[in-house]
């Protein structure tokens, strides 16, 4: 400050001391007149700074800061310093909102910023698809003339916010979103919108799949209940009515055994932790087992062929391909009549190994053949009860195949019969027989 006031006064005492020496030697009114004349120039460069400065202030952002001498030297410098460190802390808030808006925008969710008019201030890609809205061109619009959806205008003026919304996307009709509105600020509020789609597909799926085990136990609990409880009305017991009523009783328990084991074999399957126990196996084997699987379930009622086109192997887990094939063989043979033809086929196919059942049995007419790997799914569920099905079957294939990153083949024409063929890729195939487990 003492700098400042010495840099303003210097001139005016530097004025003084030379007009008090001139004062001797040329006379008082000379000396006065020559004061007055430097007090003059001071006067006229500070007000030519003052004009500069003002010129500056009026846009200090397109302007350089003015050059001075003196004092004003020191205030323009300030000035400069100034300008500069607030520039700046500018261009750092601007990287940094920069660096937040490209965080929003690849959000998986989406993000719609509204003020308190509702209004859309802001809003990232992933809002823009899932309410057909535009960052752009609704800029300030109202959210609620945009989503038109009436549950979604009742949330947004119901101004309880604590549970989210769940809706469908106005974009696509297939997409479930959950909404959640966070207020802030001075009754601004931030919509966060998550895709559940799939969550609420594993929801549905699980109802579905409760549902469905409660209905296959509570026929056979029912059969077995019934003949319990005539049992203990009873006052005589007829021996060979008895034994015919233990032989259903022993079906329905049978029934129930089977389903278990299917559910606990897809539980096993399904859990991806548990890692697949891989051997070298040998096909020429399993064909033989499961040929001999295929004559007990026959019992002479079909004509039963192997045909071995390859002797090579797989790499993979026994016990679930064994699993896979039979539950191939035993389909086969339960929707094929009596008398009709069933052949069990390995083949190398191109570099791939196919593993294929044919019969001549009902066959399936081609609007169910994409579901019948879903789990319960049956084409006539009386026959596939009859027969001792569960359902499960082919699920459990399809699974068995995809942990071996194989696949389901499915060819079938009603009243002709089905082809189907366990698919392995070449990475899977062992070319030589050596390498395979001998009995
Ligand atoms: P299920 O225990 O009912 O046989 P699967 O999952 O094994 O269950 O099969 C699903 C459905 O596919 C069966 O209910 C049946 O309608 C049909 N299906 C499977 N294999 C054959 C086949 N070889 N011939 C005719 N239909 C079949």
């Amino acid at each position: 400050m003492l700098a400042l006031w010495w840099s303003l006064l210097w001139p005016l005492f530097m004025a003084a001391l030379l007009a008090l020496v001139l004062w001797p030697l040329a006379g008082a009114v000379r000396a006065l007149l020559f004061f007055s004349a430097f007090v003059l120039i001071i006067l006229l460069r500070h007000m030519a700074s003052i004009a500069a400065l003002a010129r500056w202030l009026r846009s200090p952002a397109t302007m350089e800061v003015p050059e001075g001498t003196g004092v004003w030297d020191a205030i323009f410098d300030a000035l400069y310093q100034n300008g500069r460190a607030q520039s700046g802390g500018q261009s750092n808030l601007n990287t940094a909102l920069a660096r937040f808006q490209k965080a929003a925008e690849a959000m998986p969710d989406g993000i719609v910023m509204l003020n308190d008019e509702g209004q859309i201030e802001w809003c990232n890609p992933m809002a823009e698809s899932q309410f057909g809205i535009s960052n752009h061109q609704d800029h300030l619009q109202r959210i609620s003339y945009l989503v038109r959806q009436l549950p979604f205008i009742e949330h947004l003026a119901a101004r309880n916010y604590a549970e989210p919304l769940v809706m469908k996307s106005a974009r696509n009709a297939n997409m479930t979103l959950s909404v959640q509105l966070v207020p802030f600020g001075d009754r601004q509020k931030m919509l966060i919108s998550r895709d559940i789609t799939h969550l609420e597909q594993v929801e549905t799926m699980r109802r579905d799949f409760i549902a469905n085990v409660s209905h296959e136990l509570r026929t056979p609990l029912t059969v077995v209940g019934g003949f319990l409880e005539s049992f203990a009305d009873a006052e005589q017991i007829d021996m060979a009515l008895s034994r015919r009523h233990f032989q259903l009783m022993q079906d329905q328990t049978q029934r129930m055994r089977g389903l278990i084991e299917d559910l606990l074999t897809l539980s096993r399957l399904e859990s991806t932790h548990e890692r697949m126990a891989e051997t070298p196996v040998s096909m020429t084997e399993m064909a033989q087992t499961l040929l001999r699987e295929a004559m007990s379930l026959s019992a002479g009622r079909h004509i039963l062929r192997l045909e071995m086109g390859t002797d090579k192997g797989l790499t993979g887990s026994e016990r679930d391909l064994h699993s896979a094939l039979i539950n191939l063989v035993s389909n086969a043979i339960r929707y094929t009549p009596d008398q009709g033809e069933v052949v069990l086929r390995w083949e190398m196919r191109g570099d791939e190994a196919w593993f294929c059942v044919q019969d001549s049995g009902l066959g399936i007419e081609p609007q169910h053949i994409n579901r019948l790997t879903e789990r319960f799914y049956r084409v006539d569920r009386g026959r596939s009860r009859e027969t001792g099905g569960t359902g499960l079957g082919l699920s459990i294939v399809k699974h068995v195949l995809t942990r071996h990153q194989g696949w389901l083949h499915i060819q079938s024409e009603p009243g002709k019969g089905s082809l189907f063929c366990a698919c392995f890729p070449a990475g899977r195939i062992i070319d030589d027989p050596d390498e395979l487990p001998r009995s």
